[in-house]
């Protein structure tokens, strides 16, 4: 079989399982200029209380190194949709809409797991020596960086991966592996002189277009730091949010029959619940509630602080 054989049936068996993207890169070309950018990042200390990404930083500038696959030749790069149609999201709890459209369903990393894996394996089977290693959040890795060099899609002035047709709510996972496979060329960026999403912020965390700081950023407030005292108007975000990519006009591509949306529709838990329940901060309550949820990681009274800021939001 040739390369650009195995190349072809890997994109068939990546549809077929789901995802709604999928584009190559050359693995054992570093990513030089990215990985620069996220040094600077560090050494800004942008990154705030997520130390995980200082100490992990030297590993994210290559995979073809032991800690992700020795010997890789190509990056798989994978994109699944959540976006919803406007129509399935009118009928969402009225906390779900507080809280960021990735995070309304199960914890995605279950069901995107299972597919990556079943990718690798297929892969696995393409020839003799064929290795392959799937990763959905395992690692570190500059998934967006070696997405835009896989040809999936370009990095908009928001800083998050666009892929023209599909928008920006996509989830990322990738299969690494030693088989040398066709790269796709990159994107250029697209954005234009459009600058809706740097308008629309709420909190002005861009430092400048496609620069974010994260630590004035909603996302990083409600999620990863929400016990941080903040002076930015965080307003009625309960979980992350979205404001970034609703006004992004490639978010108005319409959702289709083949992106299975369904896995992202809110948990029933969230129209029996009150802002003043996840406001108490109540340990067995949120264990109770946040059950295979993605918004379990900010912690029963990491969510509270956010309840409470929403609470006080609406009383001013
Ligand atoms: S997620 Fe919200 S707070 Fe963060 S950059 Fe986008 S609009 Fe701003
Ligand atoms: S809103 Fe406009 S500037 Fe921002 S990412 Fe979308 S297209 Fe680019």
């Amino acid at each position: 079989m040739t390369a650009a054989d195995a190349k072809t049936k890997i994109i068939d068996r990546a549809r077929t399982l789901g995802f709604d993207a999928v584009g190559f890169a050359q693995a054992d070309e570093h990513l030089t200029e990215d990985y620069a950018r996220f040094q600077a990042f560090i050494a800004a200390g942008k990154h705030g209380v997520m130390n995980y990404l200082a100490e992990s930083a030297p590993a994210r500038e290559r995979v073809d190194t032991p800690l992700i696959l020795d010997g890789a030749k190509t990056v798989i790069s994978l994109a699944r949709r959540y976006q919803r149609s406007p129509e399935d999201e009118a009928a969402d709890p009225p906390l779900a809409k507080l809280v960021a459209r990735y995070a309304r369903g199960q914890d995605y990393h279950n069901h995107l797991r299972k597919k990556v894996r079943s990718l690798a394996r297929f892969v696995r089977m393409l020839g003799e020596d064929v290795r392959a290693r799937p990763l959905c959040d395992e690692e570190p890795l500059l998934e967006r960086a070696w997405a835009a060099r896989a040809g999936l899609g370009f990095v908009g002035k928001n800083g998050l991966l666009i892929v023209p047709g599909q928008g920006s709510m996509v989830l990322l996972a990738e299969v690494v592996t030693n088989l040398a496979l066709p790269p796709d060329v990159p994107m250029t960026e697209r954005c234009g002189s459009c600058t809706r999403c740097l308008d629309a912020c709420p909190t002005q965390a861009f430092d400048a277009p496609f620069v974010l700081d994260p630590r004035k950023c909603i996302a990083y407030l409600t999620i990863e730091a929400p016990l941080v005292e903040t002076s930015s108007e965080v307003g009625e975000h309960l979980f992350g949010c979205d404001d970034c990519q609703t006004v992004c006009p490639y978010n108005r591509a319409p959702v289709t029959r083949t992106n299975d949306a369904k896995p992202f529709r809110p948990l029933p838990v969230w129209s029996e619940t009150t802002l003043e329940q996840l406001a108490s901060g109540d340990e067995p309550l949120f264990a109770a509630k946040t059950k295979g949820s993605p918004l379990r990681r900010a912690g029963a009274v990491g969510l509270a602080r956010s309840a409470q800021r929403v609470l006080r939001s609406r009383q001013s």
